[in-house]
């Protein structure tokens, strides 16, 4: 199988949410929307089956309906990871295969102190996921296991959502600030434990899955390595060098995508 198979673009680094353990550092600067299509059609000429679009949040950037609805047409599927922010109004546009909805908590005062949320942010999540799914979306939840929320019970407002899948990470610690969120591989082991869910299909990666496992590709269009290296280290940029020239440019390991579930039914 071709490795470039599934890619995460992350085509802005702006957000509203002040999550501690963000490892969005791109800067301000992004390519142009007609530029940004360039780079989703030379994936898809080199085998690129799978677009995830993420940011910062993505739905804050304007073109995003363009690109999921372009990325569609040319035989891709799609999806958006996002906290909500402007989700409502991106999926009137644009129609992507999956949504991933980020939630850390079931309890408002943790999601604050986490930074992802607002007072309303887990109702407005529900009412999403609802949304997406009358609209036949698939749906995906999104948690990082972190030490302000590594002692809860989340199964609850998960069955409520009731997503296709249930991605359970690590808190990664690569931005400074998150390190004051770090836990064990044990700590970890013992949320997912009391996390697991009958029926719902649950994703656990940890540190060491995480870690080149991924393909990244940042808002300039430049390849990243999916690792704890902070600041981040770029290729040179796909508009430039090409798609394969600059993928030699990065570490990935597609054993390990696949041994945490990255290839499944899109
Ligand atoms: S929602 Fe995502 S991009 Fe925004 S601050 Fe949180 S982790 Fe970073």
């Amino acid at each position: 199988m071709n490795p470039l198979t599934s890619v995460n673009f992350y085509i802005t680094s702006e957000c509203d949410s002040k999550c501690k353990f963000c490892f969005s550092n791109h800067g301000k600067k992004r390519l142009t929307r007609n530029n940004a299509i360039r780079v989703i059609d030379m994936l898809r000429k080199n085998g690129t089956q799978k677009i995830t679009f993420g940011g910062g949040e993505p739905t804050l950037h304007e073109s995003l309906p363009d690109f999921v609805n372009h990325a569609n047409s040319i035989g891709m599927k799609t999806a958006i990871v996002t906290n909500g922010s402007k989700l409502n109004e991106v999926i009137q546009f644009c129609k992507p295969s999956w949504v991933a909805l980020s939630l850390d908590s079931g309890c408002r005062a943790t999601q604050i102190l986490i930074g992802r949320g607002k007072a309303n942010y887990i109702s407005r999540t529900i009412n999403l996921a609802d949304k997406c799914r009358s609209l036949g979306i698939k749906l995906k939840v999104n948690t990082v296991v972190c030490s302000y929320n590594i002692k809860e019970d989340m199964t609850s407002i998960v069955k409520r959502i009731a997503p296709n899948r249930w991605k359970i990470f690590q808190v990664l610690p690569t931005n400074p600030s998150a390190r004051p969120l770090e836990i064990t591989k044990n700590q970890f082991s013992k949320f997912v434990k009391r996390n697991t869910i009958k029926d719902i299909t649950i994703i656990p990666e940890d540190i060491n899955a995480m870690c080149q496992s991924y393909i990244l590709i940042d808002p300039l269009g430049r390849f990243y390595h999916s690792d704890i290296r902070w600041p981040h280290e770029y290729s040179q940029p796909i508009l430039s060098v090409g798609v394969i020239k600059a993928f030699r440019q990065v570490s990935f390991d597609f054993n390990k995508l696949k041994e945490r579930g990255g290839i499944y039914e899109w």
